[in-house]
């Protein structure tokens, strides 16, 4: 027989009297069904990142079968108290009708919501809103549906429900064998969601919020509008032109708290008819430089085609699946020395760094790229090109070859498990791609490693012509300090980045009021744009408060900013 399951008190959103809070819950339980609005009256937990019952497309096995899905009610990797970001229920619609009456009825009661698409966003903040006790919209359960896949033109309309997996597994099942999709590390997430907060991929379709064509929103005061060629009633044209006539408004809706996204229409890739994966390792630290001056022209000519990957190679042993402690027992950042140790019987070599790369098109072509990539890589001394047919299948390689190809997987996750109890967050600058930059960089970020005694992951990943650098600090989320520490260092790397003139492309949703502030120029004009737009389009401030740090006037100069 199960336990009893404890429950605890639900936290109710600030200035708003307990009992008028829970009429307005039974108000929208009538009005939405009982069973779509759920109180946050459970103890809290955790869960994993992946959904139940995930199965690997390549060969049938079941990747996750876990019972326990990611949380929507918190962040199932939570860098403060659980308690801290957490919300006081979740509501699910099931249509586009459905998210109005929810923002009408959010409006009446003046109860902050906070839309998610499937709430996997882990490293910046997962399902969990910014203001304690908001009401967690969450679109996947049940606006779930691909709405069309066109073969012809490339693209699909989808739901915030579909996943990277449901996407890919339709595709199949259609027999579309001329479409490609494109995946991030983890293809568990909202295709819609990630696109939405600009995340990326590992093909040359990567870049997944420039990819998007049309958008179906609803205000924050309640309208349905549809962006581009969606505003022309009868159009067949919605998904392969973007920008419409008029101001084109897209923009606007991308890490934002300006609309709730229910519709979005993407480009999917051709399929290029064949690919080569390929990988590259680099001995020294300075070998950083001279590979990023290599990898400049090569990619903004496409040479190299999907987003370049330079690796630090500690990342390597946390991929192996292992935890730290195997490799080694002690405290403080992770010595280089153990990582050359454990390197040295890889089939990898003793490396610093390692370039992950993948070529399309047909062979004669992937052959005439992959030549001049040779040629290029090699002229960094000690630079080893490693033979994919000696890897085993379960090398990492195999897992970057699929998710550049466009199946989605899950083997990224396994770096999270270097401590145990393991969560991450990131800190992600975006610089000009020159080898001095990536260097300032890594120096800023490797003193950070030694001072704060945390292990940083390292990944320069170039988009076309800007360098991303991207640290995933790993914890322990049962360690208080560790966490302290991480939240520590984020912050101290936001700010010495932007006194150098970096600024992050995406960042936690506790640091994003720092990160908002570095972008500050002419006296904070581009933040006092947001909040005119916000007090607009949101006049009671009921949409998702202190998203990417845009306050709306009802919150701001009140505290909440941090
Ligand atoms: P959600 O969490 O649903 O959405 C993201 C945010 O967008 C939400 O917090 C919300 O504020 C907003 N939002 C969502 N839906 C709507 C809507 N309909 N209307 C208005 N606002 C909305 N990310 C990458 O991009 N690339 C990677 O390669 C990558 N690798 C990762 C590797 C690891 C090991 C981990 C743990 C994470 C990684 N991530 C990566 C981060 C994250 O897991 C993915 O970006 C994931 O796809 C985001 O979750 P989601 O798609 O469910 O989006």
């Amino acid at each position: 027989k199960e336990p009893q399951a404890r429950k605890r008190l639900p936290v109710i959103p600030q200035g708003i009297e307990r009992t008028r809070y829970f009429l307005a819950i039974d108000e929208i339980s009538r009005d939405l069904g009982k069973e779509n609005v759920e109180i946050n009256d459970k103890p809290l937990e955790d869960g994993t990142w992946s959904v139940s019952g995930l199965f690997s497309p390549r060969n049938g096995s079941v990747v996750t079968n876990h019972p326990k899905p990611a949380p929507n009610t918190h962040d199932g990797m939570a860098i403060v108290d659980e308690e801290e970001l957490v919300a006081s229920a979740v509501i699910y619609p099931g249509s586009t009708e459905d998210v109005q009456k929810v923002v009408h009825w959010a409006n009446k009661y003046l109860i902050p919501v906070h839309p998610i698409s499937m709430g996997r966003n882990f490293g910046y903040g997962g399902a969990a809103p910014r203001v304690r006790g908001a009401v967690v919209l969450d679109l996947g359960r049940r606006m779930n549906k691909i709405l069309d896949i066109n073969p012809d033109d490339c693209t699909c309309l989808v739901e915030p429900g579909v996943s990277y997996y449901a996407l890919y597994e339709e595709v199949q099942t259609r027999g579309y064998k001329n479409l490609w999709i494109d995946v991030p590390d983890l293809g568990g997430g909202s295709v819609l969601g990630n696109a939405l907060d600009r995340g990326v991929g590992y093909t040359p379709y990567g870049d997944h919020w420039s990819t998007h064509s049309g958008l179906e929103v609803v205000t924050p005061t309640g309208e349905i509008v549809r962006t581009g060629m969606g505003a022309l009633p009868g159009n067949n044209t919605w998904q392969v032109f973007p920008y419409g006539y008029g101001p084109f408004l897209d923009g606007i809706f991308s890490q934002s708290n300006y609309g709730i996204v229910t519709k979005m229409g993407l480009g999917l890739m051709p399929n290029p008819g064949g690919h080569d994966s390929f990988l590259y390792t680099f001995k020294k630290e300075e070998d950083l430089e001279q590979l990023v001056e290599i990898v400049r022209p090569l990619r903004i000519a496409m040479i190299l085609e999907n987003a370049a990957n330079i690796r630090h190679a500690l990342q390597i042993l946390a991929l192996s699946g292992k935890p730290r402690s195997t490799f080694y027992d002690g405290g403080g950042p992770f010595p280089t020395e153990k990582m050359h140790e454990y390197l040295r019987q890889h089939p990898y070599g003793e490396c610093t760094w390692l370039y992950y790369g993948t070529c399309y098109g047909p062979k004669e072509v992937r052959r005439l790229k992959l030549d001049i990539i040779n040629r290029e890589f090699m002229k960094v001394p000690g630079a080893r090109r490693i033979n994919p047919a000696q890897l085993p299948s379960t090398d990492y390689f195999w897992s970057r070859d699929r998710i550049s190809s466009g199946e989605p997987d899950l083997e990224e996750l396994s770096w999270v498990n270097w401590w145990p109890n393991g969560g991450h967050v990131a800190f992600s600058p975006v610089a000009p791609t020159r080898g001095a930059d990536a260097l300032r960089l890594w120096q800023m970020a490797k003193e950070h490693w030694a001072k704060f005694g945390l292990d940083f992951f390292f990944d320069f990943v170039v988009g076309l012509r800007e360098l991303h650098l991207i640290v995933e600090c790993v914890y322990d989320r049962n360690n208080p300090m560790q966490r302290a520490d991480a939240l520590s260092a984020m912050r101290s790397l936001i700010q010495e980045a932007a006194e150098k003139g970096y600024g992050e492309y995406r960042t936690h949703l506790l640091l994003s009021d720092q990160v908002a502030g570095t972008y500050s120029w002419n006296d904070n004009a581009l933040m006092k744009l947001n909040e005119k737009l916000k007090d607009c389009l949101d006049p009671n401030g009921i949409l998702a408060p202190g998203r990417s740090g845009v306050w709306p006037a009802r919150y701001r100069g009140r505290g909440w900013e941090i």
